[in-house]
């Protein structure tokens, strides 16, 4: 208790270690970092990589820096691509959350996408422990989305999640606390900001970036085009390709719904083939209760009614669907003595 006070005891962390944000959650103070998931290197003269700015600073970065300094996204499809900078990131984002403790090393629980393989599971292991976790654990992400998005995931009754991040749209069916079907496919909030760079560059030779692209589609992004008649002008400023100088188009909203479409179209493919893979009986109760969206992708403008039209389910949008993961993950940890079936096995 005293030494509680005192700031002595390690703080145990949840981490919701995504392809495009990194959330941190404390038990008993909840979510305390959200950053994305980007490392800014350079390369020494001995040939060495220096980290020189991890999360917000290093996405500014992004498709802005010189030569010499190149700028990681340490996740890709949801499972570590470059081992070195995904520990580097991990060891700093623990740092910054035990600051005002003194050190000693925390437990930590990260989650894995439901298809990652052993040796990538692996891979977050190692990475935690390296960064300076005493122990790490591992949970499902789909079943840390649940719990965050508040489904009974124990009960018999089965419930789907379809988690829309930057890399991947994971879609997964639980009961009774088990993963019953889980699928990845690699279009997600990346691909529709892609999905809008090619639109505006074959309709209009217009080349943007995508850190623009990802802008628009948060802002003025949908995914049903309204009928309302309501017309907005959207400005999008690139270089155009034919003469080569910067210039501005105006765009609509159907422009975009247009460009995403392709994109929103594999994810309802997804959804579709795992309606198709589940037992009857589950379906019928996902029928009853809806299907859950988490991950930053559930916030795309009428995305959920998009989704109902395709597929005939209903679609709800969980409370705040970009901290469902970090919420989830830190509730199994915080109540570890009863969750702990819930817990990869090593
Ligand atoms: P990950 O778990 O892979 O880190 P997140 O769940 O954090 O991913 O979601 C990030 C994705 O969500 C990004 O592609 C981002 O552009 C997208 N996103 C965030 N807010 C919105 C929004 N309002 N509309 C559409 N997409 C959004
Ligand atoms: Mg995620």
């Amino acid at each position: 208790m005293l030494s509680q006070t005192l700031g002595f005891v390690s703080k145990d962390m949840a981490i919701d270690l995504g392809t495009a944000n990194t959330l941190v959650y404390v038990p008993g103070r909840g979510i305390v970092l959200d950053e994305p998931s980007v490392v800014a290197v350079t390369q020494a003269r001995d040939g060495e990589r220096k980290v020189i700015a991890v999360g917000r600073e290093a996405k500014t970065m992004l498709g802005r820096t010189p030569s010499k300094i190149e700028t990681i996204q340490p996740l890709r499809d949801g499972v570590i691509a470059d081992f070195a900078a995904a520990e580097e990131m991990i060891k700093h984002f623990i740092r910054l959350v035990q600051r005002r403790s003194l050190f000693s090393s925390p437990r930590v629980m990260i989650c894995v996408p439901a298809s990652a393989t052993p040796v990538e599971r692996r891979a977050v292991h190692e990475a935690g422990l390296s960064a300076g976790a005493r122990r790490v654990y591992l949970i499902e992400e789909p079943v840390a989305a649940a719990i965050g998005a508040g489904l009974p995931i124990t009960e018999t009754r089965g419930s789907m999640i379809v988690d829309i991040g930057g890399g991947t749209t994971d879609i997964a069916v639980l009961s009774m606390g088990d993963v019953i079907y889980s699928h990845s496919i690699r279009t997600a909030g990346n691909a529709m900001d892609e999905a809008i760079v090619n639109y505006v560059r074959f309709k209009h030779h217009l080349l943007i970036g995508s850190a623009s692209a990802e802008a628009v589609k948060k802002e003025q992004g949908s995914a049903l085009a309204k009928t309302n008649g309501e017309r907005v002008t959207i400005h999008m400023k690139g270089r155009d390709l034919q003469r080569g100088f910067p210039t501005e188009i105006e765009l609509e909203p159907h422009d975009i719904a247009e460009a995403l479409s392709l994109p929103i179209q594999q994810i309802v493919g997804g959804i579709r083939q795992a309606l198709a893979d589940v037992p009857p009986e589950l379906v019928a109760d996902l029928c009853d209760s809806g299907i859950y969206l988490t991950g930053g992708g559930a916030l795309l403008e009428r995305l959920d009614v998009r989704l109902a039209q395709e597929t005939g389910v209903k679609f709800k949008i969980a409370e705040d669907p970009l901290r469902c993961v970090a919420r989830g993950t830190g509730t199994v940890l915080e109540q570890l003595d009863t969750m702990a079936h819930l817990l990869i096995k090593p």
